[in-house]
């Protein structure tokens, strides 16, 4: 491609609000280039949504990957997981191949937020890439982009009906729910994130959760299992006619205030 052209990007991010991005420009921008960056620690769920939208779409979707992996980066930094403070993990696994991605090129980054959304995150500070938000323009809400995925035909995401967020299977902004429930729909990739806090040569251990371990937070399963259900059931009751997945999504991001980073999750 021309150097002198402007090149119109979009980033998925397995996540439903990405996708339905791409459903609504697909026709007015036939020349997008749509691309994931791929941690290779997503959920196979992920995958399996990507090809649903490539497959419905007719569209290429370019997967991106780091030169040094997440396990490379984690005994570069002697163990020390990432945190919602420090997100070593977005910046080596997802910034910088999307920068490298760009190079010097002109681009037009379109990012799927949401009219009803007040969330802020990675938005290249390069001069030579623009940002735009088609949904906030055009006053899209969450329903909206549901309804768009159901028309399209892709659907949602499967792995809506227990977790809200896209990502890798470990990342530290699931809700003790979802982790619970990775527990039960992937036991192979929770026992994978118990070794990554428990496997430390010196001893030591760190955790996804601040302040607990996954060993003692399924020790707690029933209780939390108890907690999410009256939640869901009172939300259910408050508006019946909203689809279950949306209600568990309403249901978990009451219970929480981190902003994920929309570069992972959207
Ligand atoms: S999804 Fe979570 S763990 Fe994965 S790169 Fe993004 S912030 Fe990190």
């Amino acid at each position: 491609m021309p150097k002198s052209k402007v090149r119109h990007i979009l980033g998925l991010s397995g996540g439903k609000d990405s996708a339905a991005l791409a459903v609504y420009l697909h026709d007015r921008i036939p020349e997008m280039e749509y691309f994931f960056c791929d941690t290779h620690k997503e959920l196979p769920e992920t995958y399996e949504f990507l090809e649903r939208l490539k497959a419905r779409l007719g569209i290429q979707i370019k997967y991106l990957e780091a030169d040094r992996g997440f396990d490379y980066w984690l005994e570069m930094l002697g163990g020390y997981l990432p945190t919602p403070k420090a997100r070593w993990c977005t910046k080596n696994l997802k910034i910088i191949p999307m920068e490298q991605f760009i190079c010097d090129d002109k681009a037009i980054s379109y990012v799927g937020i949401r009219a009803d959304e007040n969330r802020d995150g990675y938005i290249s500070r390069r001069p030579n890439i623009k940002a735009v938000f088609p949904f906030k323009k055009d006053g899209l809400v969450k329903s909206d982009i549901i309804q768009i995925l159901e028309d399209s035909g892709i659907g949602m995401p499967s792995y809506y009906n227990w977790r809200s967020r896209s990502g890798c299977y470990f990342c530290f902004f699931q809700r003790k729910y979802e982790w619970l429930m990775l527990s039960e729909k992937h036991p192979d990739y929770f026992a994978k994130a118990i070794e990554y806090e428990e496997n430390h040569k010196d001893g030591r251990t760190f955790t996804w959760n601040e302040g607990e371990r996954l060993l003692d937070l399924v020790k707690r399963k029933d209780d939390i299992i108890r907690r999410h259900e009256e939640y869901m059931e009172r939300e259910k009751q408050n508006a019946p006619e909203k689809p279950l997945a949306e209600v568990l999504a309403d249901v978990l991001d009451s219970q929480d205030t981190a902003e994920p980073c929309f570069i992972c999750q959207l």
